[in-house]
């Protein structure tokens, strides 16, 4: 099964995207995840990045599709793949059809008043990527990571600016791609309020897995 994850920042996409990769045996691919890594290991994508994510802009579509054509092309992602935060422009969207074809995408919905609440209080380990939030599920050891006790911290983007900025991208750029999606007839929406067991319980269910 191949899915797209698509939902403003702060759905909570990357969280049910790490769960969900077992569930449904799909590799899971996050463009921002791979942006990070690049980041962290100052590769030249890395360094050329950098300060377009930081400011909550949305790195150009030619490298970003890229990116992911080479990705997709691996053997692992042959019959299945959880595409978080890809594509997230109609450029993008396009270029996608020109080498994979999807079979689901996954509307993760809720309302800016909660996106706002969870991006502020996320903790992100910086070893295995694992998201924490200071009020609703805080790390154990203040700091550190309970999953892998790599240090803990809040992202450059996560902070009030850079926020505002990528919701404002999410609505002109990312948005459209719900009418798009929905006009082919491969949109499910889903609440992305509840909690995480919840919503892929929910998940589960639109898609008719065990
Ligand atoms: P995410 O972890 O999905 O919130 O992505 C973090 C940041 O990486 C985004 O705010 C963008 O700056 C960049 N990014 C991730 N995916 C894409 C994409 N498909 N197109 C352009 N920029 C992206």
């Amino acid at each position: 099964m191949k899915l797209v994850f698509l939902g403003p920042p702060g759905a909570g996409k990357g969280t049910l995207a790490a769960k969900a990769t077992t569930l449904f045996n799909a590799p899971h691919i996050s463009t921002g995840n791979i942006f990070r890594e690049a980041i962290a290991a100052k590769s030249p994508l890395g360094v050329k990045v950098k300060a377009v994510i930081d400011a909550g802009k949305l790195v150009d579509d030619a490298v970003t599709i890229e990116l992911v054509r080479e990705r997709l092309a691996k053997d692992d992602v042959k019959t299945s793949y959880i595409l978080d935060g890809f594509p997230r422009t109609i450029a993008q969207a396009e270029a996608l059809t020109t080498f994979s074809r999807v079979d689901t995408v996954i509307n993760f919905d809720v309302p800016d008043s909660v996106v706002i609440e969870r991006l502020s209080g996320r903790l992100v380990c910086r070893k295995c990527g694992f998201n924490w939030h200071k009020s609703f599920n805080p790390p154990q050891k203040d700091n550190f990571c309970d999953e892998c006790g790599g240090d803990v911290y809040i992202r450059e983007d996560d902070k009030p600016e850079a926020v505002k900025k990528r919701l404002e991208v999410y609505r002109e750029q990312t948005a459209p791609l719900i009418e798009y999606y929905r006009s082919k007839g491969l949109l499910v929406d889903i609440d992305a309020r509840p909690q995480v067991d919840i919503i892929l319980e929910n998940l589960k269910k639109a898609l008719r897995r065990p």
